[in-house]
């Protein structure tokens, strides 16, 4: 199946033996020109790169305070050592969170430190060469920004702040990662990751309609481009076409359906993952969130839900205000933005959405929390909401539900293996390895309660997982989305179901 050895699951997790640079072929095909320079990056290396990667290194140091301090404060102590996925997955060195910062920080501390300057061999400074620049490139894209390490880190460094610089460096001198930039252009040209057209968007969603009316009897609708609906749906592209997750989009749809508001998706903003974040642009990451604000105001909607997409959650959670904002013309009785999952529980709990929770008696559930979600963002007004609220709503559409091993859950939980735009076939071996902790962890509770299935709120943990698990011995079709459950378990008004269920109970 693969020509590179998968790493084995064991029944506790054992850290593995360093190795030195066993992952360093490991690197995601380079952006040609022509996707370089719509995002204002050279297509190829200046003649005078080096000029070029120490000036931008300067700028991003006086643009963000904390990159100078995660440069400057590491002890050592080694506490992340062990706690980065890539790093138990591939057992290479360089894969320790500590190491791959090491990578960045030698190069800073010789070009921007006196010590480093007068005595570099003294404090470990080294010259930017080609071969460091290789070492990022290969490096820097076996980190999933999923800040993992930060949890256990004393002083709180933040791995994923260094590797966004040090791609952002990157690109600054040609040298841009083909899949994340190939896909930030297709947003600014067509709206979406996919390259999905208005006219093909449009069919999907009639589609979609159609399936539910058979399966069903009842008509909901999934209007597009609806000047005048209440609700704006940004939802990541792949819900309007792929499994499980356009079974997550019709769980959406159904439950706006229920709660009687009117609801479109744009677009104009068809798309809600913001690739910007991940090449650490923030030019680039404000471009892609302001189509947002541009749909909404051409709508005159009144409020924002995104759908199941773990990165762009966190834009829109922690950064779209300061982005694109203020969003003084959405009705401020609402959150802005608000999460699907929040929408959907706070419907739950004021009793509004019947459930038959046997519609989903043939899984046993497990829940995966995205790094993005966990990590970078929050949900609701409760502090951990972003933990209890997506529980809260399997639970109410299931009955067998059971939380895999306490170290890998919550802030805790590893990354997929797929995030921070490495969810690309080029880097398949290390996608492989890397999500090695989170395939253990499943096994655990596979064993233990009879796990069958796993339900996530991130598009790519799901695009990931449903490429990964047989590599571990699963099926693909074991990864869901939680609006999948939704949508298996509640019983629409005058549907077929609840013709069925009234029928049982009479
Ligand atoms: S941010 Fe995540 S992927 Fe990057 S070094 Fe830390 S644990 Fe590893
Ligand atoms: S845990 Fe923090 S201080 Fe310790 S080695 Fe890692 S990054 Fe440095």
């Amino acid at each position: 199946m693969a020509d590179y050895e998968v790493p084995e699951l064991h029944e506790y997790p054992i850290v593995p033996k360093l190795q030195r640079d066993v992952m360093k072929h490991s690197a995601p095909f380079i952006a040609a020109e022509k996707f370089q320079g719509p995002l204002g990056f050279p297509g190829s290396l200046p003649d005078n790169w080096k000029e070029v990667a120490i000036d931008k290194m300067g700028e991003l140091l006086g643009k963000y305070r904390s990159l100078q301090v995660f440069l400057d404060i590491c002890v050592h102590c080694g506490a992340c050592t062990d706690k980065c996925h890539y790093f138990l997955g591939t057992t290479d060195a360089k894969n320790m969170p500590v190491a791959r910062q090491e990578l960045l920080r030698k190069v800073y501390r010789r070009y921007f430190t006196f010590a480093g300057k007068y005595f570099p061999k003294l404090v470990g400074a080294v010259d930017l060469t080609e071969e460091v620049l290789d070492d990022w490139y290969s490096y820097f894209h076996q980190c999933s920004q999923c800040r993992r390490c930060s949890v256990f880190c004393p002083y709180g460094i933040d791995t994923a702040e260094i590797s966004m610089a040090a791609r952002e460096i990157l690109d600054s001198v040609g040298k841009g990662h083909k899949y994340c930039n190939e896909i930030i252009g297709k947003v600014f040209v067509i709206g979406n990751n996919l390259g999905l057209p208005e006219p093909a968007l449009r069919d999907t969603l009639e589609g979609l309609e159609e399936e539910i009316e058979e399966d069903t009897g009842v008509k909901v609708r999934f209007p597009l481009d609806e000047k005048g609906a209440d609700i704006l749906l940004i939802t990541p592209s792949a819900d309007f076409f792929a499994e499980p997750h356009v079974d997550g989009l019709i769980g959406y749809g159904k439950v706006f359906h229920e709660a009687g508001v009117s609801w479109t998706i744009s677009s104009k903003a068809s798309e809600a993952a913001n690739f910007g974040m991940f090449i650490g642009s923030y030019e680039n990451m404000r471009n892609v969130a302001l189509r947002i604000r541009e749909a909404a105001l051409e709508l005159g909607v009144k409020r924002i839900v995104f759908g199941e997409c773990g990165h762009a959650w966190r834009v829109a959670y922690s950064f779209l205000n300061t982005l694109a904002g203020p969003f003084d013309f959405l009705d401020q009785n609402y959150p802005i933005p608000q999460h699907i999952c929040e929408f959907t529980n706070n419907l739950l709990k004021e009793g509004k959405l019947r459930m038959n929770k046997a519609e989903n008696d043939h899984m046993k559930l497990t829940f995966h929390d995205s790094c993005n979600v966990a990590r970078g963002a929050g949900m609701g007004h409760v502090e951990g909401g972003q933990f209890t609220i997506p529980r809260e709503v399997i639970k109410a559409s299931c009955n067998y539900f059971y939380d895999m091993p306490q170290d890998t859950i919550h802030d805790a939980t590893f990354c997929c293996g797929g995030g921070g735009g490495l969810l690309t076939d080029d880097l398949m071996e290390l996608r492989v390895k890397g999500a090695q902790p989170r395939m253990e962890a499943l096994k655990r509770v596979a064993e233990d309660h009879g796990v069958t299935n796993l339900a996530a709120i991130c598009a790519i943990c799901k695009s990931q997982f449903a490429k990964t698990l047989p590599y571990y011995g699963f099926t693909m079709d074991q990864i869901v989305s939680v609006h999948q459950l939704v949508s298996n378990a509640i019983v629409m008004k005058g549907s077929e179901q609840e013709a069925e269920l009234d029928g049982e109970t009479e």
